[in-house]
């Protein structure tokens, strides 16, 4: 393993943790690769102490000047691409190929937010008496928390901390305890590229623990965290208690809906890479796909036989489509939806598992499974599976597909596919989710809003909308007349 794992960063200086520190468990083997510092609950109040600290002198640099350093860490994150790729695959378990896409983004948010440098502007607003200004500016947030899941374990410290840092706010960052490494490893770059101390903190630990201190921490300005439903309603009640306001990115049900006008070939492998990627451990994934009854048999036929030739195995060979669940006890997670399915009447198109001959010793393997739906009811049509598991459910018209696509407690991504122009627009209106792609699939752009209505979370991440969370607005009144104020002039004169 490339990297020294055993201490985290925390006010520019590399600290082991105060117990015992916690195995990394690589998903290919089973194994454990390295050993990460389990942060105190002090270590981590240091952190956020360290980055108040270092947060005025950071917000007063010039915008150009923070910029400067975040195209730095960028070309930092280009230049190890490869081992930083290896490490995701390590800790994770995506096959090389997406890690490297994923190492390509992570230095993409550095690149993308610091054009910022110049953008971040204000307003001026005309005043009602003569001799004054009012002007908004948008200032820092102050000291940002940020906890992100195991999914996308560098991608997604890029994602929080770039918009933090050209904001002119510090960051206490917690990676997943599950995934640590690329965290830290990227911890190294960032110090090389000159952050300077207390900016950026990188605390390991237990959600439980450090992640309830941070997001239950009186003294920290904006919360925004990625990961599943019910860590969001834990961390939105916790920052409830000291009106800290946070930033949920959740968890996802997305409806794939084919429409019989679709393209056909188009259709299927958008559905088969949206539902495989990742092992099905996306956001943004395919979970639940409607095809219309026309298109039903032709539509599975295929997607059954492309899902077979899907290459599940070691996810550091450069011909693996499909590498191992993240964990055992996600394995199992998606075992247990898949048998409760089955069992209330599911098909099995395809019925995956575990493999008879594991592709590697001691990895968590789980083929992929497709099952025909008999109602938009089922819990499998439901909730969240995060894994190669889907079903697919026969739809009449246009108008199910809707009603079905918006039954639903998430609202993050929908996919549709048809070349019909008044259903697309429909669509467009219709569809109650934050995210709509039209006969393509994601991943989503540094420019779109990344963002989840209902229970996948109030917030969203990217692009200018994303960039507003990190900012607060400063209104100015100034009087420039030489003349004392008489008065309060009433609303409107
Ligand atoms: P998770 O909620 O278990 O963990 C996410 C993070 O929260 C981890 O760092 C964890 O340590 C921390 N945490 C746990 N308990 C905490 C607490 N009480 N206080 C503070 N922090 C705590 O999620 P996961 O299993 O890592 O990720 C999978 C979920 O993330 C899925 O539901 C997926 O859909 C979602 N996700 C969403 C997006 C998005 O952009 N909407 C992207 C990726 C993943």
């Amino acid at each position: 393993m490339n990297g020294d794992f055993s201490k985290m960063w925390i006010n520019g200086a590399w600290l082991a943790g105060a117990s015992a520190p916690r195995p990394v468990i690589n998903p290919t083997t089973g194994g454990v690769i390295a050993e990460v510092p389990e942060a105190s609950v002090g270590q981590a109040l240091d952190a956020v102490a360290a980055a108040r600290a270092a947060q005025p002198a950071w917000g007063r640099l010039a915008p150009l000047a923070r910029g400067r350093i975040m195209h730095r860490i960028a070309a930092l994150i280009r230049e190890h691409a490869e081992p930083l790729a290896r490490l995701v695959v390590q800790e994770q378990g995506k096959p090389i190929a997406e890690a490297r896409g994923e190492i390509g983004g992570a230095a993409e948010f550095f690149t993308y937010f610091a054009e910022f440098a110049r953008r971040i502007q204000g307003e001026i607003l005309p005043s009602d008496i003569p001799g004054e200004q009012i002007w908004i500016q948008r200032v820092p947030v102050g000291v940002v928390v940020g906890i992100i899941p195991w999914n996308y374990p560098a991608a997604l410290v890029s994602r929080k901390v770039a918009p933090a840092l050209i904001a002119g706010n510090t960051i206490v960052l917690k990676p997943h305890e599950q995934t640590p490494l690329s965290a830290l490893y990227m911890a190294r770059l960032m110090a090389e590229a000159g952050v300077p101390d207390g900016v950026v903190n990188i605390v390991t630990g237990g959600g439980a623990t450090v992640g309830a201190a941070l997001t239950s921490h009186p003294g920290v300005d904006l919360i925004t965290m990625t990961g599943s439903v019910p860590t969001g309603r834990r961390i939105m009640q916790a920052a409830a208690g000291n009106l800290v306001p946070v930033s949920l990115e959740l968890g996802g049900k997305a409806p794939f809906i084919v429409m019989e006008d679709a393209d056909l070939d188009q259709a299927v492998a958008a559905a088969v890479t949206s539902r495989f990627m990742n092992c099905g451990q996306v956001c943004i994934c395919a979970e639940r796909i409607l095809v219309h009854e026309r298109l039903y048999d032709a539509f599975v036929d295929r997607f059954v036989a492309a899902t077979k030739r899907l290459r599940i195995g070691d996810p550091l060979s450069e011909t693996t489509d499909i590498g191992p669940k993240v964990s055992l006890l996600e394995l199992e997670k998606v075992e247990r939806l898949t048998a409760a399915a089955i069992a209330s009447g599911a098909e099995p198109l395809l019925l995956g598992g575990r493999p008879d001959i594991a592709p590697v010793e001691g990895g968590f393997w789980l083929t992929p499974t497709i099952l025909g739906a008999t109602s938009a009811d089922m819990a499998i049509m439901r909730d969240e599976v995060f894994g190669p598991v889907v079903p697919i459910l026969k739809i009449g018209d246009f108008d199910e597909a809707i009603a079905i696509a918006n039954d639903s407690q998430y609202g993050l991504s929908a996919y549709l596919f048809t070349n019909d122009f008044k259903r697309i627009m429909r669509a467009v209106q219709e569809i109650s989710f934050g995210e709509i792609y039209l006969n393509r699939i994601g991943p989503e752009a540094l420019q779109g809003y990344h963002t989840g209505y209902r229970s996948s979370g109030p917030g969203g991440d990217d692009g200018v909308h994303g960039l507003e969370a990190y900012l607060r607005k400063k209104t100015v009144y100034a009087n420039f007349s030489g003349r004392s104020q008489h008065g309060l002039m009433p609303y409107g004169n």
